[in-house]
């Protein structure tokens, strides 16, 4: 079974993330900064599932989005992470995605717009 990872420091946000993506079918897990994300994501494919996205906030406590990103990648090139940032994030924005982010998406975003663009990650 494949996973949507949601991480960002925000309970509100993750909350909000979740409920756009409700609809697509795919199991969610939530974590709450970088590091959190590293050990669920470990967890996860210790079970034998794994990851089909991985949804990531820039700035949180203990491991930020560009870090967790670039850690991800050393040993999961493939699957999809898409950044959550905000308007004034451009550096960050292009930081992660020489870390090996995907693509990206501006807060606040309208549901159809989160499943807009998590439809072409997954696809
Ligand atoms: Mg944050």
């Amino acid at each position: 079974m494949k996973h949507i990872m949601i991480i960002d420091d925000s309970p509100t946000i993750r909350t909000s993330v979740e409920y756009a993506l409700m609809g697509l079918g795919y199991p969610i897990a939530n974590a709450e900064n970088g590091s959190d994300a590293l050990k669920k994501i470990a967890a996860i494919k210790g079970k034998g599932d794994d990851v089909a996205l991985c949804i990531v906030d820039v700035n949180m406590p203990v491991m930020d989005g560009i870090t967790f990103i670039g850690e991800f990648r050393k040993d999961d090139k493939f699957t999809p992470v898409l950044v959550l940032t905000t308007e004034s994030e451009e550096q960050k924005i292009r930081a992660g995605k020489e870390a090996g982010a995907s693509g990206w998406i501006v807060k606040p975003f309208s549901n159809q717009d989160m499943v807009k663009v998590v439809q072409r990650l997954v696809k």
